[in-house]
């Protein structure tokens, strides 16, 4: 039944219904019609018997009417009428009794006609008497015959016809009893088969309804399936024609929401360019890991990226991209997640949250970046920086790891190295990171920075030629913090560029009034990369200089390389600006980054810094004495003078005056101090 369809199963099932209650009338009109011909036939009949006999002892009475009229006329003329009329009326009342009789015949015979009929021949025969004796003997014995024996006959022959009628009557009663009888039979068949339709046809109703309803029910639990997102459970192929088709549209429905869930999945969780998971997946990822326990988080920037961008076009900077994210996929286990999360920034996730594993695993990836990428057979060297926080160490939510992770990632440039911790960046107070933009706000306000002076001397005459100017936060709560913890955090944040102008203000200031008492002092200001490429920064060097009257010759601006590398165009132009001015230039740090003389000699500066790694123990390391003797004579050669950064021994200084050393700085000479703590120290040195 199931395998029809539902359409046959209608049409059937209403077509029997349908069969059924025909039936059932044909059956009810079918008896009513017999029971209906049957009294019709016998009711005629009766009636016509009744008839008859009526009509018989009618014309009998008639014919006994003319009878007694004979008896009463004496004259023979008179009566020949009515012989004539009398037996008119004896055939008539013959012939209603031979219909009689052959109605009994029919019938089978009945007793009564039998009876009437030999009534009636008496009755004829004693009529006849009676006229043979008006005619033979007169009047008077045929009237004593007729009282005596015909009218007694006739009464009999009256009686017998109303005893016919009352039978029949009677019979008529008992035949309609019988009919009602049989009626009532009919009815109750035709109740019978009508309740057996009813109930027959309840039950096929029931069969289709449930026949529907539960391949219809099974549709709507796979419909909810799909809908609660259970792709896996298979849809059974439906039986019948329809429920089938529904089933088939079920799992082609079914298919394709999982391939478009698929295809939505992909745009919502991978980065278009690179094919890598993006940064919506990453947070889910995070999300999980922070419930799975301990884990390393890597923080990927590559250096320069903005600049090749620019230089070299963005379709470049993309397919750099793309090949770094395949190199990254290279050379991370594929257990490990990688991640793009925007730009030039990537993440890896690793589940081992050793410090010592994370160091060497971030070493191995940076290793595998050394070697160079190409495009369109150009050679590029790509750097990248790694920021590493550990989790639970560094943090317990995505946004504190993220935040620890940058941070890291932006001490690691400062310091020119390939990798960074969190731990080192984050200092000692990780979660006040986010209010530090406001506190540096309020710093500035609240005249919270300051700068020391730490003093250059000359090696060949010990004269104290300059200071550089470095920042101090006297920090209201945490005492006084070094540049080191929060100048990353400025840079990064761009509030270094409220910083600046009020630190060139402050020590611009500061220098004219050391000029102005009769120093000749070369003091010395930090530029971070945002400075440099501030349009502004010219203008307001020459106001500051126009303004205090300072000669652009006391002022010295320090940069590093890497301040260089970030928008190389618009640094150099404002490089040979500043130096138009007449301001001196130093390149900082120098030797910590990948910086060579010969890009060095391209640019309009006057110093250069060597840095503090090289400086130390310069006269115990041979590889420090080598490179700082080889930058000295090089410098020279290029007319630069030289300054020695963190010289903090006698023998360290000495080193570098044998070895022809410009300018010295260190802890060696002094330690950086409040301005008028530096006057006094160069008073009493100058006097002492
Ligand atoms: P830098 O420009 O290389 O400054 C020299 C750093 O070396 C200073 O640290 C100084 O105190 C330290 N130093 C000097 N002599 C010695 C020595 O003999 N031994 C040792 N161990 N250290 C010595 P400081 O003041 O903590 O500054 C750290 C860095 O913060 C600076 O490095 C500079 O890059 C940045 N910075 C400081 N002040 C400013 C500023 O006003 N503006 C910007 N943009 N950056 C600044
Ligand atoms: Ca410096
Ligand atoms: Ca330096």
């Amino acid at each position: 039944m199931s395998t029809l369809s539902i359409r046959t199963r209608l049409i059937l099932a209403f077509s029997l219904m349908l069969a059924l209650l025909v039936t059932v009338a044909a059956v009810a009109l079918q008896r009513f019609d017999a029971l209906s011909a049957s009294m019709n036939h016998f009711v005629d009949h009766q009636a016509r018997i009744s008839f008859l006999a009526q009509r018989a002892n009618q014309h009998a009475q008639h014919a006994a009417m003319y009878l007694l009229r004979l008896l009463q006329t004496p004259d023979r003329e008179q009566r020949v009428p009515l012989y004539l009329a009398m037996d008119a009326a004896l055939a008539k009342s013959d012939a209603a009794i031979g219909g009689l009789e052959r109605a009994a015949l029919v019938e089978g015979g009945d007793d009564d006609i039998r009876h009437l009929v030999a009534i009636r021949l008496q009755y004829g025969d004693s009529f006849q008497e009676t006229v043979e004796l008006i005619e033979i003997e007169g009047l008077v014995p045929a009237r004593r015959h007729f009282d005596e024996k015909t009218d007694a006959l006739l009464t009999s022959l009256l009686e017998e016809t109303l005893t016919i009628d009352g039978h029949r009557r009677d019979l008529m009663q008992i035949q309609v009893e019988e009919i009602e009888a049989r009626m009532q039979g009919a009815r109750r068949l035709v109740w019978l088969i009508t309740a057996c339709a009813v109930v027959m046809s309840a039950a096929l109703a029931m069969l289709i309804a449930r026949g529907i309803a539960r391949p219809v029910q099974r549709a709507v639990m796979v419909a909810e399936s799909i809908a609660s997102g259970d792709y896996d459970r298979p849809v059974a192929p439906g039986r019948g024609r329809e429920i089938g088709a529904l089933m088939r549209a079920l799992d082609v429905m079914r298919n394709s929401i999982v391939s478009r869930e698929r295809r939505i999945l992909k745009l919502a969780y991978i980065d278009e360019l690179t094919q890598l998971p993006n940064r919506t997946r990453f947070l889910e990822v995070m999300e999980q890991a922070l419930h799975n326990g301990p884990f390393a988080l890597f923080l990927m920037d590559i250096d320069r990226f903005g600049a090749i961008n620019s230089a070299l076009g963005h379709a470049v900077g993309d397919r750099l991209l793309t090949d770094i994210a395949q190199r990254l996929r290279s050379l991370v286990p594929a257990r490990h997640f990688v991640a793009r999360l925007g730009s030039d920034q990537f993440v890896i996730l690793t589940d081992d949250s050793d410090r010592n594993a994370a160091g060497a695993f971030a070493r191995s990836l940076l290793a595998g970046f050394r070697s160079p990428m190409t495009m369109d057979g150009q050679r590029l060297d790509v750097e990248a920086r790694l920021g590493i926080v550990l989790f639970p160490t560094d943090g317990a939510s995505i946004s504190t790891l993220l935040r620890r992770a940058d941070l890291a990632v932006a001490l690691a440039k400062h310091r020119h190295q390939g990798i960074a911790f969190g731990s080192e960046s984050a200092a000692e107070h990780p979660h006040e990171h986010l209010s530090l933009i406001g506190e540096m706000r309020d710093a500035i306000a609240n005249n919270q920075f300051t700068t020391h002076f730490q003093p250059k001397m000359r090696l060949a005459t010990h004269e104290i030629m300059g200071v550089e100017a470095l920042l101090r936060w006297q920090h209201p709560d945490r005492g006084l913090v070094s540049p080191g913890a929060f100048i990353p955090f400025a840079e990064q944040t761009g509030f270094i560029r409220e910083i600046t102008p009020w630190l060139l203000r402050t020590v611009v200031k500061q220098a004219s009034e050391w000029y102005r008492s009769g120093l000749e002092l070369v003091t010395s200001v930090n530029l971070s990369t945002l400075d440099l490429i501030n349009p502004a920064l010219v203008t307001d060097v020459r106001q500051l200089l126009e303004e205090t009257g300072l000669p652009a010759r006391l002022l010295c601006l320090e940069i590093t390389e890497s301040a260089l590398m970030d928008d190389p165009e618009a640094a150099l132009r404002h490089l040979d600006d500043l130096a138009a001015l007449g301001v001196k230039l130093s390149i900082d740090d120098y030797g910590s980054g990948q910086a060579s003389l010969g890009y060095v000699q391209r640019l309009p500066v006057h110093e250069l810094k060597i840095d503090r790694a090289f400086v130390s123990a310069v006269d115990q390391l041979p590889k420090n004495a080598a490179i700082v003797r080889s930058t000295i004579l090089l410098c020279h050669e290029l007319a630069l003078s030289v300054v020695a950064e963190g010289a903090e021994t006698p023998d360290e200084i000495a080193w570098l005056e044998e070895n022809g050393c410009d300018i010295v700085q260190g802890y060696g000479i002094a330690r950086p101090m409040p301005a008028a703590a530096f006057s006094d120290w160069l008073k009493a040195r100058l006097t002492g």
